[in-house]
């Protein structure tokens, strides 16, 4: 037969689809004998991090180079924001800023705000969430789902209104400010988990380039800082949406004195990018500016085109900002020397932009096949 089962260590040959695939899935086995956690959790939060390292084929990944994926979607609301979450609460926690019952608020492009609500509803905390007009419609029907309640703000007043509407409603009503963006338990959850994570699932292997993009910039400061100290030969490429797309607004754009962007600089506008590079300076970004070693400017479409290719190809279905990560990786990976090993972050699922350009297109050729199927199929019920 086509599909064969042997045993736990290699058990299954497939000739489907693109030739004979053979998997390895002995690690699924170690965990099924109780090597996973162990134990049961005592409750979602402790379900955060430990995501896995996945290799890219050569499919996506150029010849004689090694592509690994960190596959932040595996974190129990699907994002790498679930491990910002945990940390601003439970640091807020701990030195008594945030009170039991308090309501906690914060601005958010949808993921961190999904994270938060997902917190708040485990540990009892009201939450409150302002986001800008233009992210998709489902990360606020989430956000809503997990009990929180979410306040839209203009598109005109981009990233800069939400996070306005966020501090002024702290501010009246005295509820507790995540300050993703400032504080510095956002990058040190980052040093403490996600780099430890990258370096020992990389023991023994080199590591010559680590790709990530920036929202907050929690997790290049605080990954990156970890990385550097203890794999010193690792390279960190940093990605954001590229000013000659018209898109930019990063570390790149040309800013005024008071970090406002230039007027001479033509390229300020929203980018295509939702959780990226937002139209300031973080200040947990500025803090660990300095760590990159290159830049590399993400054209306009590449992020969506990556997505769809990790879906098509490998099965990882991520979103644009992982697209445009995976992109920024492979374009490294095709000037890097023969042999050379990377690292690319991959922030969120797939399933988190199914009102947005990644699925346009889908749509489109999903109704072309379900037609073909039908014609030949006189039982098809549409
Ligand atoms: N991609 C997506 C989709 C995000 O939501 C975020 C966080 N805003 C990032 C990337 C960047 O993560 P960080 O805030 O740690 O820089």
């Amino acid at each position: 037969s086509a599909f064969s089962v042997s045993d736990g260590n290699r058990i299954a040959t497939s000739k489907l689809g693109r030739g004979t695939v053979t998997t390895t899935p002995s690690r699924l086995y170690a965990k099924a004998r109780g090597e996973g956690y162990g134990a049961p959790l005592d409750n979602i939060s402790e379900a955060v991090g430990n995501t896995p390292l996945v290799k890219i084929s050569n499919r996506i990944c150029p010849e004689g180079r090694t592509i690994y994926a960190k596959c932040e979607y595996f974190n129990p609301l699907s994002s790498v924001k679930d491990r910002l979450a945990l940390a601003i609460i439970e640091a807020a926690e701990k030195n008594g800023s945030l009170k039991p019952g308090q309501t906690v608020v914060e601005a958010t492009s949808g993921n961190t705000g999904i994270a938060i609500a997902m917190m708040c509803a485990q540990r009892g905390y009201p939450c409150v969430i302002t986001m800008a007009e233009p992210f998709s419609v489902e990360r606020r029907k989430l956000m809503r789902m997990l009990g929180a309640k979410v306040i839209v703000t203009p598109k005109a007043g981009k990233g800069t209104g939400m996070v306005a509407k966020a501090a002024e409603l702290a501010e009246k009503h005295g509820w507790f400010l995540c300050h993703q963006f400032e504080t510095d338990a956002n990058w040190k959850f980052h040093y403490d988990t996600t780099g430890p994570e990258i370096c020992n699932d990389m023991k023994g292997l080199k590591l010559d380039y680590w790709v990530t993009g920036y929202g907050t910039g929690g997790t290049f400061h605080g990954a990156g800082k970890y990385i550097k100290e203890n794999s010193p030969g690792t390279k960190i490429i940093l990605a954001e949406p590229g000013a000659a797309n018209l898109i930019g607004s990063g570390i790149q754009t040309e800013r005024n004195a008071d970090g406002s962007p230039a007027s001479s600089h033509p390229a300020f506008a929203a980018h295509p990018i939702q959780g990226w590079t937002p139209d300031f300076i973080p200040l947990v970004l500025e803090k660990g500016l300095g760590l990159q070693d290159e830049m590399v400017e993400i054209p306009d479409g590449a992020g969506v085109a990556m997505s769809q290719s990790l879906a098509r190809n490998e099965g990882i279905l991520t979103g644009i900002s992982g697209g445009a990560t995976m992109w920024a990786a492979v374009e490294t990976a095709k000037k890097a020397p023969e042999g050379s090993v990377l690292v690319a972050m991959l922030p969120d699922t797939g399933e988190r932009y199914l009102s947005t350009p990644l699925f346009a297109s889908i749509a489109a050729d999903m109704n072309e096949e379900e037609l073909e199927i039908a014609r030949s199929t006189p039982s098809f019920i549409l």
